[in-house]
């Protein structure tokens, strides 16, 4: 370190509800660094100007988020090959002077995946309920990690079948899509909720899937973290499946962000319990 503290932000609108500073704030603690991690709430066209004075004012990098993460993209000198397939940008490093757009969040779902339960995905198949951003980076991480087989199941076919075309374009997995009607005859070994249902505040308390699907060898998945245990693993730990909470994605992907930053891995215990605190604190208010 050259003396001064690393700036470090997220940036989105809303911005409100984010844990990105309470999870990277706990990595600087944990390895003693000297950085700031700030969340801005930036309108859809601040985003140029924003960018621009991060960049005057040196930034060791920034995370993005929703409204933000394909419009980043001109705004920077170059992108990953992953950032690219998706079309959307998590996460902001300098190297070499230039500013590069990365995509951690389906990695940082697979590294979450092999730390909790030893998850490896070749050969596997997989149910994925949603087509939007969450589900279209957990698709593409499964797919270049080996899936055997994958089930795209959204409320919109159309929408299933677009993320399964895009997908096609960069993998030779077969992919099928459909509603949650269609549910595969095949044996399933990991569902994933990759929709709001079952969320706090948001279709609280409801099942995303039928509850006659679950079986003792699926690992079910839930990128919902508020509540932490959601409707669909409670019903899946009931029926003997193994569970997967959201945070696990979250600091999966906040971790692997960390990483480009500072060319060091942080504690991911360190982040997961500041994070289940925050979650713990904000539920008690
Ligand atoms: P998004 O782009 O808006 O996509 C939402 C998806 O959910 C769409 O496929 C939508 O289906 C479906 N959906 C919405 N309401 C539904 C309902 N009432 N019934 C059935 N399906 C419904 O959102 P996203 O960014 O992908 O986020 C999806 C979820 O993942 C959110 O709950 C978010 O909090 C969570 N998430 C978690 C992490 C993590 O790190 N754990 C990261 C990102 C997102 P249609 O296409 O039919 O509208």
């Amino acid at each position: 370190m050259d003396g001064f503290p690393s700036f470090l932000a997220v940036i989105g609108h809303p911005i409100g509800h984010t844990l990105s500073p309470v999870l990277h704030r706990a990595a600087f603690r944990a390895l003693g660094i000297d950085a700031s991690y700030t969340a801005y709430d930036v309108a859809f066209e601040r985003l140029p100007e924003v960018v621009r004075a991060m960049r005057t004012l040196e930034f060791r990098g920034f995370n993005v988020t929703i409204p933000h993460k394909t419009a980043v993209i001109d705004l920077l000198d170059e992108c990953t090959p992953t950032a690219l397939r998706m079309g959307a940008v998590n996460t902001v490093y300098v190297s070499d002077g230039k500013w590069i757009g990365d995509n951690t969040d389906g990695a940082g779902y697979l590294l979450s995946l092999g730390r909790e339960h030893g998850f490896a995905v070749q050969g596997k198949r997989a149910v994925l309920l949603g087509a939007g951003g969450a589900a279209m980076g957990v698709a593409d991480a499964l797919l270049g990690a080996g899936l055997d087989a994958l089930w795209i199941l959204n409320r919109h076919r159309a929408k299933a079948e677009a993320l399964a075309r895009r997908l096609a374009q960069h993998y030779q997995t077969n992919i099928v899509t459909g509603t949650i009607a269609e549910w595969p005859r095949e044996r399933v070994d990991l569902l994933i909720n990759a929709t709001p249902v079952g969320m706090v505040g948001f279709l609280e308390g409801e099942l995303p899937v039928p509850p006659d699907v679950f079986h003792e060898r699926m690992l079910v998945s839930d990128l919902v973290y508020r509540p932490l245990v959601t409707p669909l693993l409670a019903a899946a730990d009931k029926a003997g499946a193994k569970t997967s909470g959201g945070l696990g994605m979250l600091v999966g992907q906040g971790a692997l962000a960390f990483e480009r930053w500072f060319g060091v891995f942080p504690s991911m215990d360190a982040m997961l319990a500041a994070a289940m605190a925050e979650l713990d604190g904000s539920a008690s208010k």
